[in-house]
């Protein structure tokens, strides 16, 4: 990786070789030793321009090879990630309150969430190291991005689910043919058992945050944005934030971009989280440290008590001049309605907080008008189909007869 000068832990600055095995910094700890890639930004400008992006046909992740940190033409998992499509939906726009609003859909990569982006990068450093099985812990999005692109090229997968884990993220596990432990507990005690058995087994660890390349994978839906954007920079990205990896992914891309002189400023980031699980922004809201909460949304994919990455994530927001804002599970169910019925986009609870998270902070005239904001979508709606009839209900009984037409032809108005 001539891209890449070495890895830092973000609590004491010590620097570390990026081989085989290194997650995290040995002298802080999993809890805090995260680590994150540095790279050679001269390096990147030699690989790298506008141009050749411009003349790049491999619309996927792999565009930009150059910005990650994996060997040169070196050994990759099948499945296309990345390059969903960044839409402009006027209609929502208008109705959200804002003159440019840019949606992108990252529930369209081929397991409908944006964890594609961190596993497929994770497969691959598992194929550069030989690993014959990856493992990972995860509310359902990770595992199931995990253990699809890890099938994609015939490798083995154990995965740990909280047991409440919706059956929809659990069925494409199986039919993945990942090892499935649904863990009948919390999202930290199935975390903890993953960790447990990674360490006894050596299996290739592609757990939130401890493993550094997953953020690196992440931040690619933020060149994506640029350049889909020719080049320019929204004033605010927004993103739901469970973990942490999701929004400094996004941070990072944008970092990333700015150090080797792709754009010349940075957005501002909003982290949206439910608020019956928001450790985060309950601790910035409050001006203190963050502590364990309860995991009470029925948005699974953020319901995460304990916060893997929350100084990174903390990090993204305070460095931006961004802001934090709670959503209840009633204002995301409802902005699953209207995003699907304005835009045209379905998305998962945790997929559309960000989106809940946005009208709030443009209500409260956080965000102005004229700003140009860019909301992800991070997960696909069909992944949680009890919810989505939870927000839109169930359909009209029809008689099969002429009188049941007419009668239910006059409840739409016709
Ligand atoms: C994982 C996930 C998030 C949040 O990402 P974190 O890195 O956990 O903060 C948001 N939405 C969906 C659909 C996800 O799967
Ligand atoms: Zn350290």
């Amino acid at each position: 990786m001539k891209n890449v000068k070495y890895l830092q832990c973000i609590e004491c600055g010590k620097t570390f070789k990026p081989e085989p095995g290194r997650y995290i910094c040995d002298v802080c700890g999993p809890k805090l030793g995260i680590l994150d890639v540095i790279y050679d930004y001269e390096y990147i400008k030699s690989k790298a321009s506008k141009e050749t992006f411009a003349n790049n046909a491999d619309y996927s992740i792999w565009r930009y090879e150059p910005f990650l940190p994996i060997e040169e033409n070196g050994p990759k998992p099948k499945l296309r990630v990345g390059w969903s499509p960044l839409y402009k939906p006027e209609k929502l726009a208008k109705e959200v309150g804002l003159n440019n609003l840019y949606v992108k859909d990252d529930g369209i990569n081929p397991t409908g969430s944006m964890k594609d982006r961190a596993s497929c990068v994770a497969v691959a450093k598992a194929m550069e190291e030989n690993a014959d099985v990856i493992c990972c812990s995860s509310t359902g999005n990770a595992a199931s991005s995990c253990a699809g692109n890890a099938a994609s090229v015939g490798i083995k997968t154990v995965i740990f689910v909280p047991g409440r884990a919706p059956l929809g993220k659990v069925s494409q596990l199986k039919i993945f043919g990942a090892n499935v432990m649904s863990v009948q507990g919390s999202y930290e005690e199935t975390f903890k058992l993953s960790a447990d058995a990674i360490e006894q087994n050596g299996w290739y660890n592609r757990n939130a945050a401890i493993n550094p390349y997953l953020v690196e994978g992440k931040k690619t839906i933020s060149l994506e944005i640029c350049e889909q954007m020719n080049w320019e920079v929204p004033d605010w990205i927004v993103f739901s934030v469970g973990d942490g990896c999701s929004i400094a992914g996004a941070y990072k891309g944008f970092l990333d971009l700015y150090n080797a002189g792709f754009i010349s400023k940075m957005p501002k980031v909003a982290g949206i989280q439910a608020e019956g699980c928001a450790p985060l922004a309950h601790a910035w809201q409050e001006k203190r440290e963050w502590h364990q909460e309860a995991e009470n949304t029925i948005a699974d994919s953020i319901a995460v008590g304990v916060p893997r990455n929350a100084i990174k994530a903390l990090r993204a927001v305070s460095e931006s001049d961004g802001v934090w804002e709670t959503v209840t599970d009633d204002e995301i169910l409802d902005a699953m309605r209207f995003m699907g019925k304005n835009a045209g986009v379905f998305g998962e609870p945790a997929g559309c907080a960000g989106m809940a998270g946005l009208r709030k902070l443009v209500a409260n005239g956080v965000i102005k008008k004229d700003e140009t904001v860019a909301c992800a979508v991070t997960g696909n709606g069909l992944k949680d189909t009890a919810n989505a009839i939870k927000a839109a209900g169930e359909p009209m009984k029809v008689e099969p007869t002429a009188e049941g037409l007419k009668k239910a032809l006059k409840e739409i108005g016709y």
